[in-house]
């Protein structure tokens, strides 16, 4: 009570101009996004509660607000982060592909924080984002996968790297009380190459067959001769779900210990917390293994749970929301201004979602006619060639979705039409489109007229070699 008397006074005194701009950032909430890669919303309990594979994150879901239908905007890393950090369309930022960089005049979400007195700081596992990369930008500091795992140490930094160097950072930081702090964490450990820990590996095992002989298949995977090239049988494709569930297990530990890391540096008492996906994993629903190559509920379908400062009960939003919507909502909760909304090209404020005792909020919201729940939210995700000099474009150019129906457009242009209700699992097209369809086919005409207001993209590098070195081992090869 007393915290909530002291933060409405620093904001009228702030109305009034009397305040410093240091009290009035101290009176901000601490803001941490935390971004899980390759994390499917289906292997979440709070999702599907017999899953059995994050039971801690049920129990800290209770207070949180949870996003049943939320879409990432691409279906991998680079076009998917870039979208978060921007609140824009891949279109409209532009990175789109490998080596992509975000423009130097692009808004990312850390400089307005840093700007505004936030000590901003990120720890990365995932090797597209890299000190070196244009997502560094606006951090004051960057701790990625290279630092993570050490000198000479190769392959995936595991979220247990991550949690010790938060851990160790906030330690450090004794003076940030007093100072609101943004941190972005991103964790690797459903991305491939699947290989958890024998604890967890041997807890999913039998929910997949008969763990010795899944065992030999995981041994000949990895050490064999057997591949994941063309049609995979059957029960190597279990054993394959097998290990990433394994994964999956393993992160809702790594979730908990960075949860306590986070309240024992008193970062959750005003606190906006984040918790997604960059986007999903296909395993072998459309004949695949991974993601980046269409745009099937699997791959840009993802977890999002988000805790409001203050949030004492579980509230569930069944309505489509981006993931680009959560810049927006950020700042908003913030108190951070967006210089120009109109540079936001498809993200929009959640923030009314925030449940709120007070009435002068509620009046607000209901002036500005603010709703969190909006079942007319039309979402569209985009894809692009990974590589400029790919030799056939990915099957799937965009995702246009509305309630339960959803449009998928060919890399040819040609329209593809799900009812996600009746075919969740997107197995047979609808042949005779409805009315409903008609205003998803309008949507998507009216974005592709947006587009020539979208800037050209930014020039491409190319990584260093440390960096090369991790995406290899993470599936990428050059
Ligand atoms: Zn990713």
């Amino acid at each position: 009570m007393l915290s909530l008397v002291l933060r409405t006074a620093a904001m009228l005194l702030a109305m009034a101009g009397v305040i410093s701009p240091q009290a009035r950032a101290a009176s901000r909430p601490h803001v941490v996004w935390i971004v899980v890669d390759s994390w499917r919303w289906d292997h979440v309990d709070v999702y599907r509660p017999g899953v059995a594979l994050m039971p801690n994150l049920a129990q800290r879901a209770q207070n949180a607000c949870v996003f049943w239908r939320a879409y990432a905007a691409s279906s991998w890393t680079v076009p998917s982060v870039a979208s978060l950090f921007t609140g824009a369309y891949p279109s409209f930022h532009g990175a789109t592909m490998f080596g992509s960089t975000l423009r130097a005049e692009q808004i990312l979400a850390p400089r307005l924080f840093s700007e505004a007195g936030y000590s901003t700081v990120a720890f990365s596992a995932n090797a597209f984002l890299s000190k070196g990369s244009s997502f560094a930008r606006g951090f004051a500091e960057f701790i990625d996968g290279n630092t993570l795992l050490g000198p000479g140490r190769k392959g995936k930094a595991r979220a247990a790297s991550v949690v010790k160097a938060l851990d160790e950072w906030l330690g450090k930081r004794r003076e940030i009380r007093g100072t609101p702090v943004f941190v972005y964490v991103h964790l690797m450990d459903p991305h491939w190459p699947y290989g958890p820990a024998d604890e967890f590996l041997s807890q999913v095992l039998p929910r997949f067959g008969d763990p010795s002989e899944l065992r030999r298949l995981i041994g000949e995977l990895y050490f064999g001769p057997l591949r994941l090239e063309g049609e995979v049988a059957p029960d190597l494709q279990s054993a394959v779900r097998a290990l990433y569930a394994g994964e999956v297990l393993a992160t809702d530990r790594a979730l908990e210990e960075l949860f306590t890391v986070l309240e024992r540096h008193e970062l959750t008492r005003n606190a906006l917390i984040v918790l997604t996906a960059d986007h999903g994993e296909e395993l072998f629903d459309h004949n695949h293994l991974g993601h980046g190559r269409t745009l099937y509920e699997e791959v840009i379908r993802v977890p999002l749970l988000v805790w409001f400062p203050g949030q004492r009960k579980r509230i569930d939003i069944h309505d489509v929301v981006s993931l680009m919507d959560l810049f927006p909502t950020s700042l908003e909760l913030a108190g951070v201004q967006l210089k120009g909304d109109k540079a936001l090209h498809g993200g929009r404020s959640l923030a009314a979602c925030a449940p709120t005792s007070s009435w002068a909020t509620r009046f607000q919201r209901w002036l500005r006619r603010k709703k969190c729940e909006d079942p007319s939210r039309t979402v569209i995700a985009e894809l692009f060639p990974l590589k400029p000099q790919a030799a056939t474009p990915p099957p799937h150019r965009a995702a246009v979705i509305r309630n339960s129906l959803k449009l998928l457009v060919a890399s040819d242009g040609t329209l593809q039409h799900y009812d996600l209700m009746a075919d969740p699992r997107e197995l047979g097209r609808v042949e005779l489109p409805s009315q409903g369809f008609k205003e998803l086919e309008a949507a998507w005409t009216e974005f592709r007229k947006s587009l020539a207001s979208a800037a050209p993209p930014a020039a491409r590098i190319t990584p260093d070699a440390a960096t090369r070195e991790q995406l290899r081992a993470l599936g990428y090869g050059d």
